[in-house]
C-alpha cells in the first residue's frame, strides 16, 4: 500500500531552535492518516504533540489546535462507577467513621441484637440490608475491611468523580492549560 503526502505543515518547536511538523498523508484506499513530528533535539525530549479542539472566540465553532504537553502529563484515569457495596462505603464515609463501623462490626458480626444507643451502626445495616438485600451481618464486616483497606487510595478519586460530571472535558481543559500552543 502506498501512501502519498498529502499536506504538510511547519510549526515553530516551543524553544524556536527547530519545528513540527504535521503530515497528513493518503493511500490507494484513501484512507487518511496523520504524523506529527517534533524536530528539535531539546522538544523532542521534552514534549509530545496532541491536537485539542478549542473554541473560537469569533463564531464559537471548535477547531483542531497543536499543543506541545509534556512528556510526563499525567494521563486521564477512568474510575469505575461504584457498584459494590465497599464503593459505596468510601462515597459516603469518612474513614474515621468507617474504622468505627469496623469495630463495632467485630463485636456484632454474629449477632443482630445491637444496642439502639449505636444509632449510626444501626443505619448502617439497614442501609446494608437494602442495598444488597442480605441480612448476614458477616457480609457486611467483609464490606467493611475492604473499603477501609481500599480507602486511601480511592477516595480522592471518588470525591472528584461525584463532583465532575464532566470530569473528562475538565481533564482536557487542564491539560491544555498546562501545554505550550505552537505556531505556523
Ligand atoms: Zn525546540
Amino acid at each position: 500500500m502506498e501512501w502519498k503526502l498529502l499536506n504538510e505543515a511547519k510549526y515553530r518547536c516551543p524553544c524556536g531552535k527547530g519545528k513540527i511538523i504535521a503530515s497528513v498523508y493518503i493511500n490507494d484506499c484513501m484512507e487518511i492518516a496523520e504524523k506529527k513530528i517534533i524536530d528539535c533535539p531539546e522538544c523532542s525530549l521534552k514534549y509530545n504533540v496532541e491536537s485539542f479542539k478549542v473554541e473560537q472566540e469569533e463564531n464559537s465553532q471548535k477547531s483542531e489546535k497543536l499543543f506541545c504537553v509534556k512528556k510526563n502529563y499525567p494521563e486521564f484515569k477512568y474510575i469505575p462507577i461504584a457498584n459494590d457495596f465497599d464503593e459505596i462505603l468510601i462515597r459516603l464515609y469518612p474513614l474515621k467513621q468507617l474504622e468505627e463501623f469496623l469495630t463495632e462490626s467485630e463485636r456484632y458480626k454474629n449477632s443482630e441484637d445491637i444496642p439502639k444507643s449505636r444509632i449510626s451502626y444501626v443505619e448502617l445495616v439497614n442501609r446494608f440490608k437494602n442495598e444488597k438485600n442480605m441480612v448476614e451481618l458477616l457480609e457486611l464486616n467483609r464490606y467493611l475491611k475492604l473499603a477501609v483497606r481500599k480507602y486511601s487510595i480511592s477516595k480522592i478519586n471518588y470525591e472528584f468523580m461525584l463532583n465532575e460530571p464532566n470530569r473528562y472535558e475538565e481533564y482536557l481543559l487542564n491539560k491544555m492549560k498546562n501545554s505550550v500552543e505552537i505556531h505556523l
